[in-house]
């Protein structure tokens, strides 16, 4: 992956806290995506919901200014458990373009931090020495800026798939306003953008993907941050969806009410993943 021109983020970790407050009027609207669905659109319709997830996370957006909608009804587990990933993918989606205010820097020197307390070793894992970098360069034959960072490591990989799974079950209910059965599951995976540099990306899903859509709020739209694309089959019993986050990263998923459609698609990078397993990735891996 391409980033943060130097790969200079290791000198710029500071421990802060965040705070979160939740306003009454939040409140309010949260009773409302409750109502209109209550039960966790990660859990195949069978648990009850208790939180509002939002997908993508605000931690996405400059500032946390986030548009309304996209907003999910979520069990605490799933919701509790993968904010990690969001967290992760929050950061990343950040290594391009290089933020350029003053709020910008200090909110990926926020991120980096967060990142280096909750996922310990994950920005270890993401450094790449001067040989590596001098090979990824040759490799890519084409001039760019900024340093290389390693994102096939474990911890990234375990992160990201997760993230990338989350809105694969949560652009299924927006667009179909159905849960993915407990008969049905979501495959997908994340490309950096050497990945997309390289050709790894399947250009030929924008072929069938209806234009992109993103959120917005009056004449406030985070267009240039995040949008998404999406097609659905006849009967909607399976879905393609595309998402792009700034010029960092994408995501690609299938969704599908029953798992005999995921037969041939899935692979080691695209892993099918059941309703009440969200969390399986990001879940300590028995030691062999
Ligand atoms: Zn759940």
């Amino acid at each position: 992956m391409l980033g943060w021109r130097g790969s200079r983020y290791g000198g710029m970790l500071q421990r802060r806290e965040v705070q979160m407050s939740e306003s009454r009027a939040k409140k309010k609207a949260h009773a409302g995506v409750l109502k209109g669905c209550p039960h966790c659109i990660y859990c195949g319709g069978e648990v009850l919901a208790t939180s509002i997830d939002h997908v993508p996370p605000r931690i996405i957006f400059r500032e946390s200014r986030r548009p309304k909608g996209l907003e999910f009804a979520s069990c605490k587990p799933c919701n509790e458990g993968t904010s990690k990933a969001d967290l992760v993918a929050g950061l990343l989606s950040r290594v391009a373009p290089d933020g350029v205010s003053e709020a910008e820097k200090a909110e990926l020197t926020r991120l980096l931090s967060g990142v280096s307390n909750n996922v310990p070793g994950l920005l270890e894992e993401m450094h790449l020495g001067q040989r590596a970098q001098r090979n990824a360069r040759r490799r890519l034959q084409q001039p760019v800026q900024g340093g290389f960072l390693k994102t096939d490591g474990p911890l990234v990989s375990s992160h990201m798939q997760t993230f990338a799974t989350k809105l694969g079950f949560a652009l299924f209910y927006e667009v179909t306003g159905k849960i993915v059965p407990m008969t049905g599951g979501v495959a997908a995976r994340w490309f950096s953008n050497v990945d997309r540099l390289e050709g790894t990306f399947p250009q030929s899903v924008f072929d069938v993907l209806l234009p992109p859509e993103t959120l917005k709020q009056g004449k406030f739209n985070v267009a240039e941050q995040f949008s998404y694309q999406w097609r659905l089959t006849e009967g909607e019993r399976a879905a393609l969806f595309f998402a792009s986050f700034r010029q960092s990263f994408a995501v690609l998923a299938f969704a599908a009410t029953d798992r005999s459609f995921f037969d041939v698609e899935t692979d080691d990078l695209m892993r099918l993943v059941n309703p009440r397993e969200i969390t399986k990735f990001l879940r300590p891996q028995p030691t062999q």
